[in-house]
């Protein structure tokens, strides 16, 4: 019997019983209270709300009481420098309602009193704030090396009725060091025929103590030909200028953390000859002062190093450091980028040794007559005593790396990493192991592993470093197939990156980037570590000899590096490019099993690596930029870096990903037959992968042969019905291998 005939009937008028309402005397039949509601009375025009259940007044009375949602789940977080990525479930209790939206609080806080403050408005949230739809949001501009905690809260229509406690998950994050913010304000002062002086503020966020700042200026429309003066004051003044002519300046300041981006242009003109010459009548004697004292100075000042090899080359081969030591020399030392070798200007400027305050540069330890002096120059020496071994986590080239405890006097205790040298080792091993440590205790980054210190003065001898919880990247990922976002892949090669960048600045050439030598921690902060001179590619297993002699890692080096041993910051970005595959295709071997001669042969020949599955097209093309053949061509480390922050800002530009069905061209021919291949059948190959439980549907579908099974495309193998995304993999890397072999002419089996 319908529920409404229960209720009684009052002179022809339906009048409600208890559990049941009426919105309007009009209408004819009772609805029964809606879920979480109730009333007790007859002739109810609406039920009220169960304890912690709520009505909006939109809502129609029909509608079931609702509450709020429970707090978001799984929140993870991604620092990169002073931008924070926070992803999450959705709640597990929507509180009966479609309109859950997030709000985040954002906290600072005091790490020793346990304080926090609110953020205040420097902080930015892209999109946004309040009402995110969204189960992610990235903040930015929060402040260096700050504690913050993130209060992701859900929300719906009837939180603000609820009286009970906000639901929300929290998640603490440490922001790194970063680059200053570029300076935006920059005035002129005085104005002659020959120069220019400048004066500029602090940028907004220096984001620590700046170091110096960087003038670039150039003649308009003349950008080849530019000249660059260093200064640590917030002004400068550019001399050697032609009269009214145009020039334009930009500046960027430096701090521990390495240079920020620069300024916007500022253009500024030289007066002419003729207004000159009648202006500068007043004030010859104050510059014919200033001239002569600022000569004698800069004689007594620098001519000790000019005398050295600093500015040998003459004009045209200026170093910096002959910039920074005699800014007036520069005009004419000014060079033109395009005849300049970076690497080589580069190596003249960290040339023997000559080091400016604020200036950092890699200093070879071989250049040390005693290498043990480099050591005690760039490594602290640790007491033995101050370390708890706990386990051995790992094998090195000359003995275990055991994971540990270190407790400096007066400092908190820190989980590190132990890496020691095993007894009745020779002097070149030492030499050699601790020449690790000189290399690493020279860097300061969020993203290069960092060393504590060494023990050298009781045995066993020992790199004390911190400790990555996650171990090396290439097992990690392996073990964690398909288990992270876009943005969480991305993540960690922007931090790979960024530790790469810092290294170019330095001028230290890795050799040997791979994501087998790069170690994550537990917040997924990625880390480059294993540095080394000759010693990097002796103890590499993938290391091999080629025919001049040295070992290389082929498969992560470029064309030129392994040619001619033109090992520069061009031939890292290509390394960079393969751990960019390896991380988005989860620690896949690069080239498969392809031998090493056949992979120089198929680069030579201008064959590149496919993309990863579910690659997205920016990735890739990020990855066939490094891998240009011209070295020249590779993007640079900071312009890696910028174009992968840009991708982590703007998430969607992620989802458009490479084409399945173009995937291999690539690497490979595209109509490729398999025919002649290893298997005679789609079910013995299929067998031989482990997915033989596809056969029929195979079979059934018209894939019959191994020359119709060639053209498959992962929306093919979706059709059919393979919706395991390790299935898809295993099938889409096992047809790609085999045409990789085919096209190098090489059968398998
Ligand atoms: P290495 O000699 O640097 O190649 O280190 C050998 C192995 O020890 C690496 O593959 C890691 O698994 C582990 N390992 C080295 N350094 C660390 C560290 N700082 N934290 C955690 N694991 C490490």
């Amino acid at each position: 019997m319908p529920v409404e005939l229960k209720n009684k009937i009052y002179n022809g008028v339906k009048v409600c019983r208890p559990g049941f309402f009426k919105a309007s005397p009009h209408s004819q039949s009772c609805s029964k209270c809606p879920p979480h509601s109730y009333t007790h009375e007859e002739a109810s025009t609406s039920c009220v709300c169960e304890k912690d259940y709520f009505r909006r007044e939109s809502d129609p009375p029909t509608m079931a009481c609702t509450r709020p949602p429970s707090a978001p789940r799984n929140a993870i977080s991604n620092v990169n420098e002073t931008s924070v990525f926070l992803e999450w479930i959705p709640p597990a209790d929507a509180g009966g309602r479609k309109d859950v939206s997030y709000y985040i609080a954002c906290k600072k806080c005091h790490s020793h009193a346990g304080v926090c403050d609110e953020c205040g408005g420097h902080v930015r949230y892209l999109p946004r704030q309040i009402g995110l739809k969204n189960t992610s949001v990235m903040m930015v501009d929060l402040l260096a090396h700050t504690n913050y905690t993130f209060e992701i809260e859900a929300v719906n229509g009837v939180s603000d009725l609820s009286p009970g406690a906000r639901q929300y998950v929290s998640v603490n994050v440490t922001t790194n060091q970063a680059a200053p913010s570029p300076v935006t304000n920059v005035k002129k002062g005085k104005i002659a025929k020959n120069s220019i002086s400048l004066s500029w503020q602090e940028p907004d966020r220096p984001n620590g103590i700046i170091l110096e700042y960087e003038i670039k200026y150039f003649e308009k429309d003349q950008e080849t030909s530019y000249t660059i003066i260093k200064s640590k004051e917030t002004s400068v003044t550019a001399e050697g200028l032609k009269p009214a002519s145009v020039y334009v300046f930009q500046i960027r300041a430096r701090t521990a953390a390495g240079y920020g981006v620069f300024s916007r242009r500022f253009e500024f003109e030289t007066i002419p000859v003729s207004v000159a010459a009648s202006s500068d009548q007043n004030q010859i004697p104050i510059i014919a002062v200033s001239v002569t004292v600022g000569v004698i100075l800069l004689a007594v000042v620098f001519g000790f190093l000019l005398s050295g090899s600093c500015c040998e080359w003459g004009c045209g081969r200026a170093s910096p450091l002959c910039a920074v030591a005699h800014p007036g020399l520069m005009w004419r030392c000014g060079y033109s980028k395009a005849k300049q070798d970076p690497e080589e200007e580069k190596m003249h400027f960290h040339n023997g040794h000559i080091k400016l305050p604020g200036v950092r540069t890699y200093i070879d330890p071989h250049t040390y007559e005693d290498p043990n002096q480099a050591v005690h120059e760039f490594a602290k020496e640790i007491e033995a005593s101050c370390i708890t071994i706990e386990r051995v986590i790992g094998a090195g080239e000359f003995g275990e790396v055991c994971s540990g405890r270190l407790k400096l006097p007066g400092k908190r205790e820190l989980p590190v990493a132990i890496k020691t040298l095993k007894v009745g080792y020779t002097e070149k091993q030492r030499r050699d192991f601790l020449g690790e440590a000189s290399i690493m205790g020279q860097f300061d980054h969020p993203n290069i592993i960092h060393l504590e210190g060494v023990v050298t003065k009781s045995k066993p001898v020992m790199i004390v470093t911190e400790y990555m919880e996650n171990g090396s990247l290439d097992t990690f990922l392996k073990k964690n197939d398909g288990q992270f976002t876009v943005i969480q892949l991305v993540g960690m090669l922007r931090g790979i990156a960024a530790g790469m960048k810092y290294l170019s600045d330095m001028g230290y050439v890795h050799r040997d980037l791979a994501a087998r030598n790069i170690l994550i921690n537990s917040n997924l902060v990625c880390k480059v570590s294993d540095f080394g001179l000759s010693r990097v590619l002796e103890d590499d297993p993938e290391a091999a000899y080629t025919t001049r002699g040295g070992k290389i890692p082929i498969r992560w080096t470029a064309p030129e590096a392994i040619a001619f041993r033109k090992f520069t910051s061009a031939s890292d970005a290509w390394s960079y490019g393969i751990v960019m595959w390896e991380v988005v295709s989860y620690g896949e071997r690069p080239y498969w099993e392809m031998t090493n001669q056949d992979v120089i042969k198929a680069v030579e020949e201008g064959y590149r690596l496919p993309s990863p599955m579910d690659c997205p097209a920016a990735l890739y093309q990020l990855m066939l930029d490094c891998w240009q053949k011209d070295r020249n061509s590779r993007p640079k480390f900071d312009e890696i870096v910028n174009m992968l922050d840009k991708l982590i800002r703007n998430p969607s530009s992620l989802k458009t990903l490479v084409n399945a069905s173009s995937r291999v061209s690539n690497l490979l021919a595209e109509h490729v037959s398999l025919g002649s291949g290893a298997y005679r059948s789609v079910g013995e190959w299929l067998e031989a992968i482990k997915m033989g439980r596809y056969t029929e549907i195979f079979m059934e579908n018209g894939y019959s042969s191994m020359d119709a099974v060639a053209q498959v495309t992962l929306e093919d193998l979706r059709r059919l019905g393979v919706t395991l995304v390790g299935h898809q993999k295993k099938i889409m890397n096992s047809l790609q291998e085999m045409k990789v072999q085919l096209v190098n002419g090489m059968v398998p089996l």
